[in-house]
Parts: C-alpha cells; structure tokens; sequence
C-alpha cells in the first residue's frame, strides 16, 4: 500500500523541535536529510539483536549480520534497477565513489591528449577528482556550457563530445541550479565513440525514480545520508564488465580469496572493491532508508516536492530585490532553490532566517566554478524533502521578508 505523505512529519522525530524560540523548519535537505524514526530503528536494532562481523564467521550472529549486509545491497540494486547486485559497491559516499572511479578506472582509459568533459555546474566532488586525473595523465579537462537559465547546453555537449572525449561526468540533478541534467541523451552521445559516462547522483537519487539501466549510465555515485540514510555509507554503481576494470582501492581482509607469502588472489565483484570490515550497520540503515521510500514511492515524493517548489517560486519572485538562480519556471527544477537578496551577504540572511526557526544553506556549495558562472560569491540555499509542507514555504517566504525589514530599518 502507497504511504501518503500526510503527517509523515511525525515520522522524524528531530524535525519536531524549537529552534530560537520557533518551530524547526527544515530546508537544508541538499546538505543533508533527516532520518525517520524507521532507520533510526534499523541501527538500534541491529546493535542491540545482530551485531557481529560480516562474510568471516559461520556463528548466528555473523549469519544475520551477512544476510542483512547483503539483503541491503539487493535493496539497493532493485531501487535503482541495477541488473545484478554484483554491480553495487558499498562505499562512503557519493565523494569516495567519485573518487574511485576516477582514480582506479580513470588511468586505465584516459591518456595525454585525450579529454575529459565535465560542466559549469559541478560539484567540487565531481571536479576536482577529474582535475588530478588530467593533470595525471595529460589529459585535458574540458567543460560543458550552460545555457543563460542554468540548463546545460546540450548542442554545446555535442559538439565537444568526440572520439578523444574519453570520460564525460556530469551531475544527474544540480545541488544550486536545481536542473535535471538529460542524461540519457549524453550516454548516447558518449557511447557512440564506445566512451564512459559516469554520473553524481548525489542530489536525484533521493527526489526521483532512478534507472540506471534505463539512462545507460556506466557509472553512478550517490550518498545514503541525502535520501534518509545514515552519513559514511554510499554507492558506487557500474556496469560489471567496467567494475572488473577497477582495480582495489584497498587491499586487505574481507577482499582476498588466497593470500600466499608473495602474491595473493582476489575475491570476485562486489566484495573485491570492499576491502576491510565494512559500514555494516550504515547498509542496513540505507536499506531501511529505501524500504521507507519505496512504502511512499519515488512520483509521489518527486510530484510533493515539484508542488512545494511550484509555490515557492512565484512567491519568491514577489519579494523585491530576490534573486532566483537557475530556471525561472517550477516545472523546469527539482526541489533546491539558490537565492539572494540585493544588498545583503547570504550568510546574514541564513543567520537571520534560522533566527525565525527557518535552517537554510549558505555559501558556495561545494561548486565554486558555478558561483564564478553566476557571478556571485556564494548564494542562500533552501532545498525541499519528502517531510517539508506548504506551510514550511510560507513560513519561508515571511522569514526572508522579516530579514529584508530587518536589515533595511534594524527592526526584526
Ligand atoms: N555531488 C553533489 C551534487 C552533491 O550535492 C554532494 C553533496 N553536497 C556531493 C556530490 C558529495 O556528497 P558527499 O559529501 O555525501 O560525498
């Protein structure tokens, strides 16, 4: 049965609290996202009936405690339509799976003269891995341009997508703009010179139905703590035949079959890119973290946060002297809007507005090439998530006018 989204808030038991004399009102969601009562519960759970070590031991509790690993990375595999569980790596987070590829598949590709292309819009965790390959390897890191709204410019893509264009790696949805990147027509592009696509997945996975097979991304890279999880567990998915060509980032217990005094042998995918004990507990608390998304479903929550978003746009535009980065239409974004008020650092208005109870990002959010794009320094954040309601936007919108008066005549 589909969960509906009313009083869902009841479920996240951190979101009901007084925050400077003002309910808490939540819209950090791009940073990270609050854990339902659910996931907090898989962790306790676990701990308090489970716990023990995974892979290694043939006593109950290692049993269980293997079973639910491994139950969790099939969870994983069916939420994002994986073909085999095979193809899901554990790893810290969207930045470590990033770095991975980059590092242990990158070289095995990528050759001076040749060209990685990446956009305007990336995050420093999707940039500066691509940076050092280049710079590694001679290669030429190369970017997509956006289009005046934000939007990536596609004709701008073909055209620099060629038999040299070795990796392209983009953001499948912008942690400032709050565009949808068409990812499906840049894997057709890319594979057309039998090339790899890898994708951040960080800011779609959590606000949309995801199919990796469907959008024939060779790699892609997303973080449990953006969709309900626990921090330090993540997911680094890739085709197998392209996961065989990533060689160990650790070697060590858990990834080994024979080890012999000079050479050892390794264990097959997935565990051969797990080395060491793993974030057992942070699987299953992502596997929780998935159970509770599908029981609501992924249109419902993506539909929730397009209704959120198709609010607080027009209301924004009517504040005087606000600024809205990205697209101007509701339809064309996710749940993130970027802002700024003339005249007015954004991190005073993040600290006014958490004055009002309101939490808010500000800053240049990990993707300083962007802001240079924008041509700003850094800009204020509000990102929506399945629990924020419209009376969450109101309450927004009032804090951003009550800030303005503020710094206009000293009165809050
Ligand atoms: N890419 C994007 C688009 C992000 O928004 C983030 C998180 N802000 C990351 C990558 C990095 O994620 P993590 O810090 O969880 O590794």
């Amino acid at each position: 049965m589909v969960k509906s989204l009313n009083n869902i808030r009841q479920e996240f038991p951190i979101l009901d609290q007084i925050v400077n004399d003002e309910p808490l009102i939540y819209l950090d969601n791009a940073a990270t996202t609050q854990k339902p009562q659910a996931v907090i519960d898989a962790i306790v759970d676990y701990y308090q009936t489970d716990n023990a070590n995974v892979h290694r031991g043939v006593h109950t509790l290692a049993e269980r405690a293997t079973e639910q690993y491994e139950a969790a990375r099939q969870k994983v595999q069916r939420f994002i339509n994986a073909d085999q569980s095979a193809e899901i790596i554990f790893t810290k987070g969207t930045t470590q799976s990033l770095n991975w590829v980059a590092s242990h598949f990158g070289p095995q590709v990528v050759q001076a003269g040749d060209e990685i292309l990446i956009s305007y819009m990336e995050h420093h965790s999707n940039l500066v891995p691509w940076q050092q390959l280049a710079q590694q390897t001679g290669a030429k890191l190369v970017y997509i341009d956006l289009l005046p709204d934000g939007q990536l410019d596609l004709a701008d893509a073909k055209a620099k997508i060629g038999p040299r264009t070795k990796i392209v790696s983009l953001t499948h949805a912008s942690n400032v703009l709050g565009v949808v990147n068409p990812i499906q027509a840049i894997a057709q592009l890319v594979h057309q010179f039998g090339n790899y696509l890898v994708v951040d997945g960080a800011q779609a996975i959590p606000h949309m139905p995801v199919d990796v097979q469907d959008l024939d991304a060779d790699f892609y890279a997303f973080s449990g703590h953006k969709m309900l999880g626990p921090t330090g567990i993540g997911v680094l998915y890739g085709k197998k035949t392209l996961l065989e060509q990533v060689t160990p980032v650790e070697y060590g217990g858990e990834m080994i079959d024979f080890v012999e005094l000079q050479q050892s042998t390794f264990k097959e995918l997935p565990w051969r890119l797990e080395g060491g004990t793993p974030n057992i507990e942070g699987a299953i608390a992502l596997g929780a973290a998935i159970d509770y998304l599908n029981q609501i479903g992924m249109a419902q929550i993506q539909a929730h946060e397009q209704a959120l978003v198709a609010k607080a746009i027009p209301a924004l535009q009517t504040i005087d002297g606000l600024t809205i980065y990205g697209p101007q239409n509701a339809q064309d974004r996710t749940g993130v809007i970027a802002f700024n008020l003339d005249n007015l650092h954004p991190h005073d208005l993040a600290t006014a507005l958490d004055m009002e109870g309101v939490a808010v990002r500000a800053g240049h959010h990990c993707a300083q090439p962007l802001m240079k794009w924008l041509n700003v320094a850094a800009t204020a954040r509000a990102s929506f998530y399945l629990y924020n309601t419209e009376a969450d936007v109101d309450k927004l919108v009032q804090a951003i006018q009550a800030a303005k008066e503020f710094f206009q005549d000293g009165t809050l």
